[in-house]
């Protein structure tokens, strides 16, 4: 698959106001904690870039997937989202994103990364009721009850106090 392309020309809107608008399909690599992108899945933008007095505009439209493995069993889910993002930029100010539009070509990978790593989760947790592995024998307690004596969940901070069976 192609990798997404994040590179724009904007030299049109040097010239004059204007709205140019791209969709664009492909493969964009993330990672982060247990969530990754997925190689054989198409994420789609849709992006609308406008010039307008002193300002860019820009509309994105991002539908995108990736893979979380839940921190408790560990098991993987496939997760979809679509999401929109509105931003402004002053065409004489630098941006926290670090966008030079002062050049043909903008780079919107920045921007494009922080929609989807705002949907990835450090912890990611498959159902509330997830019963995690078994800390003797390791199996998924959501697939079998292996009558091993049940502890806390591992991650709970409190995990620890409750063992001292107060
Ligand atoms: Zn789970
Ligand atoms: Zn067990």
């Amino acid at each position: 698959m192609n990798k997404l392309q994040t590179q724009f020309d904007v030299s049109s809107l040097m010239v004059s106001d204007n709205t140019i608008q791209f969709d664009v399909h492909g493969f964009f690599d993330i990672k982060y904690a247990g969530n990754k992108t997925l190689k054989d899945k198409t994420i789609n933008l849709k992006l609308e870039i406008s010039s307008l007095y002193e300002k860019f505009w820009i509309i994105m439209d991002l539908d995108f997937d990736f893979k979380s493995e839940c921190s408790r069993c560990l098991e993987t889910s496939y997760i979809n989202k679509q999401n929109s993002l509105k931003l402004d930029f002053y065409k004489n100010q630098e941006n926290d994103y670090e966008i030079d539009f002062s050049s043909e070509k903008i780079d919107l990978s920045p921007v494009i990364s922080e929609v989807i790593l705002n949907e990835m989760k450090i912890q990611y947790i498959c159902k509330s009721s997830c019963k995690g592995l078994c800390s003797d024998c390791g199996k998924n307690q959501n697939l079998i009850d292996c009558k091993h004596p049940k502890k806390n969940i591992k991650e709970s901070p409190f995990s620890s106090l409750s063992e001292l069976d107060l």
